[in-house]
């Protein structure tokens, strides 16, 4: 809307022969409407994920009346993605915000964005130790993936000893199966490894029945579950997914195969609390999930941006948020069950 009104009041003025000095204001392009606002480029790894949806209308809504935010979607590709950012750099934005496709490129970007002196800020994907170093102004809003595992294997613990019919075979091990995230990202490879180390701290024994990739997606969730029901059938007695949404798929598979009625059960956990895994919790299929602020994951990803666009150094003073080694901000998380859903919403 501003945009259109933008045009028109540029298409009067031209109309009306005013020419002006500042030539800045009649080449102004969509990220710079007004020119009081720092403009900010930001590129999604891709729009079509639960998680980075919350994540992205945190970044709108902290953006409002503050900066020009222009957001994309790099569709899963690294090669898409990189051409975004030339884009934006080539418009001269005043500041990045870039949530990795593949994180292992983040060095490229970083390269690209040094020699144009425009500062980055990464979120939810986080860039290797040494790509983080190359540059003062590169910075990283993310959450500990350790922590968020830690939390799923204490979940589970708690219901296995509050729970002994939950050792179906009554062999006193607990046989589970892992829908994992796209392997790489940290949160994939750190929650599938720190839930099952919990469970081990805890004095328990496991023993993995199948672990597969569902890609953080619901459908292949789905799809994983419906295999490893096959191939195990009622052995399972755990089902740990690296996100919601493939533990509602899970959900979906246990669902048809009978699980959830009468007194047939087996324990689902996620991570992230988005509201369909709220509803899960609250509706008693899903025991619980760790909360992933999307919410202060994007307004620091905006505040930090904000700041740097300004010409700043981030602080907790300028942002609100603790900047630890000079450049990671980290997001806590939370374990969510019925008794304290409240928390989440
Ligand atoms: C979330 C996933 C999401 C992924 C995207 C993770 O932190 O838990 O739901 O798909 O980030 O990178
Ligand atoms: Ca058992």
């Amino acid at each position: 809307m501003k945009k259109i009104v933008s045009m028109v009041m540029l298409a009067a003025a031209l109309a009306a022969g005013f020419t002006g000095c500042g030539s800045s204001s009649l080449s102004g392009q969509a990220t710079n409407t007004s020119a009081d606002k720092p403009s900010i480029g930001c590129a999604i790894y891709k729009f079509d994920d639960t998680f980075m949806t919350g994540v992205r209308n945190a970044i709108s809504d902290a953006a409002k009346d503050k900066a020009n935010v222009e957001i994309v979607d790099s569709q899963n590709s690294q090669t898409t993605q990189n051409d975004k950012v030339d884009l934006f750099i080539t418009k001269k934005v005043s500041s990045l915000e870039v949530n990795p496709v593949d994180r292992t490129a983040a060095g490229v970007i970083i390269d690209k964005a040094k020699k144009a002196s425009i500062p980055v800020v990464f979120f939810n994907r986080e860039p290797l130790a040494e790509d983080m170093k190359k540059w003062d102004k590169v910075y990283y809003v993310g959450a500990k993936a350790e922590q968020s595992g830690t939390m799923q294997g204490e979940l589970i613990s708690k219901y296995w000893k509050a729970h002994p019919e939950a050792d179906k075979n009554k062999d006193g091990v607990l046989q589970y199966v892992m829908l994992k995230g796209e392997p790489g990202h940290q949160d994939a490879e750190l929650r599938t490894k720190y839930s099952i180390k919990a469970i081990e701290d805890a004095g328990m024994k496991v023993q993995k029945l199948a672990e597969d990739t569902a890609m953080w997606d619901r459908v292949k969730g789905q799809e994983k579950m419906a295999a490893f029901l096959a191939a195990n059938g009622d052995k399972i007695e755990a089902v740990f997914a690296n996100n919601d949404d493939m533990a509602l798929g899970a959900i979906e598979a246990l669902k048809a195969a009978g699980y959830f009625k009468g007194t047939k059960y087996v324990p689902v956990v996620g991570v992230d609390a988005t509201a369909p895994g709220l509803q899960a919790i609250q509706d008693g299929t899903m025991l619980g999930t760790v909360l992933n602020d999307a919410k202060n994951q994007g307004i620091a990803t905006f505040k930090l941006s904000e700041v740097l666009a300004k010409g700043q150094t981030p602080s907790k003073d300028n942002t609100g948020y603790d900047i630890t080694d000079g450049k990671y901000v980290w997001i806590s998380y939370k374990p969510i069950t019925k008794d304290n859903i409240n928390d989440a919403k």
